[in-house]
C-alpha cells in the first residue's frame, strides 16, 4: 500500500512547479510564504525550475526556492545553473527582508535553511559571482560553535539575510500535540529569535521545521511579534504532514 502511494507520488502527484501557486510571492502582502525544495532528492527537474523562472519574470512574481546543503544536496554544477538562469532572464534575487520591503518587482528569492555555514561559505564564490543574496533560516544556533557562528557572521557580512528557524527544528504540530501551543511559541519560536538578536541580526520571518505547520500555528507565531512572515514549503515531502496553504 505504502510502496502503491509513493509510485503513485512519484509518477503523477505532483504539479510542476510553474504551476504550485504557493510558490510564487505576488505582493499581495501576505504574512504566509510557501518555498519550494530543489534539492536533488526533491526530484525537480531543472527544466521546471527555469519553466518557473520564466512565470516569474512575466508576471513580476518572486519564485521563492530553498535548498539545504548547496554543493552537496544540490551539486555545484546544478547551482550554477540555476544562477545562470536567473540571470539569463535578469532576474533580481529577493531576500526576505526585499520582500517586506519592496518594491514589487520579479525575482528569485532563494533560500539556505538550518546550520551548514561551512558548506554554504563553500558556494560563496558563485554567490558573489551571480550577485545572489540568499536568505538563511538558522536553526540550532544556541547550540552551535563559534566557528559556525563566525561563518554565519561572514555569510551576514556579505550581504546575506539571517532569519530564525526554531530552536531545536522538531515537527511543531507534533510539539503543540504533546505541550501545547504556549510552550511551543515560548520554547521553539521566540527563544530561536532572541538568539539572533543577541548577536545584532534583525530576524523578521520563521521558518517552519520540515515546513509543518497549522492555521493555528501560524496565527500565534504572528501574534508573538517576533515574526512578520512565517514560511512552509510547498511539494512537501509524502512523509510530511502539511503542506503550504496558498
Ligand atoms: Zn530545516
Amino acid at each position: 500500500m505504502k510502496l502503491w502511494w509513493l509510485i503513485l507520488l512519484a509518477c503523477c502527484g505532483r504539479a510542476p512547479l510553474v504551476d504550485e501557486p504557493g510558490a510564487f510571492y505576488t505582493w499581495d502582502d501576505r504574512t504566509m510564504h510557501c518555498a519550494a525544495e530543489i534539492d536533488d532528492s526533491d526530484s525537480i527537474p531543472m527544466t521546471s525550475i527555469m519553466d518557473a523562472l520564466d512565470r516569474a519574470a512575466s508576471e513580476g512574481s518572486v519564485l521563492e526556492l530553498l535548498v539545504h546543503r548547496p554543493g552537496v544536496s544540490m551539486t555545484r554544477d546544478e547551482l550554477t545553473t540555476l544562477l545562470q538562469g536567473v540571470a539569463d532572464r535578469q532576474l533580481p534575487f529577493l531576500t526576505v527582508k526585499d520582500m517586506l520591503a519592496g518594491p514589487p518587482r520579479a525575482g528569485v528569492a532563494l533560500m539556505f535553511d538550518d546550520a551548514y555555514p561551512d558548506i554554504w561559505l563553500g558556494v560563496e564564490d558563485l554567490l558573489m559571482q551571480y550577485d545572489a543574496h540568499v536568505t538563511l533560516y538558522i536553526t540550532w544556533y544556541a547550540r552551535i560553535d563559534q566557528h559556525a557562528r563566525d561563518g554565519i557572521r561572514q555569510l551576514a557580512d556579505d550581504g546575506h539575510d539571517i532569519e530564525a528557524h526554531s530552536v531545536n527544528h522538531i515537527r511543531g504540530p507534533n510539539y503543540v500535540d504533546a505541550h501545547g501551543l504556549d510552550d511551543y511559541i515560548a520554547n521553539e519560536v521566540i527563544p530561536s529569535f532572541e538568539v539572533l538578536r543577541a548577536d545584532g541580526y534583525d530576524p523578521v520571518s520563521y521558518a517552519y521545521p520540515f515546513g509543518m505547520r497549522t492555521d493555528e500555528i501560524d496565527q500565534a507565531v504572528l501574534a508573538s511579534g517576533y515574526a512578520k512572515t512565517v514560511r512552509a514549503l510547498v511539494q512537501p515531502n509524502p512523509a510530511r504532514a502539511s503542506a503550504c496553504p496558498l
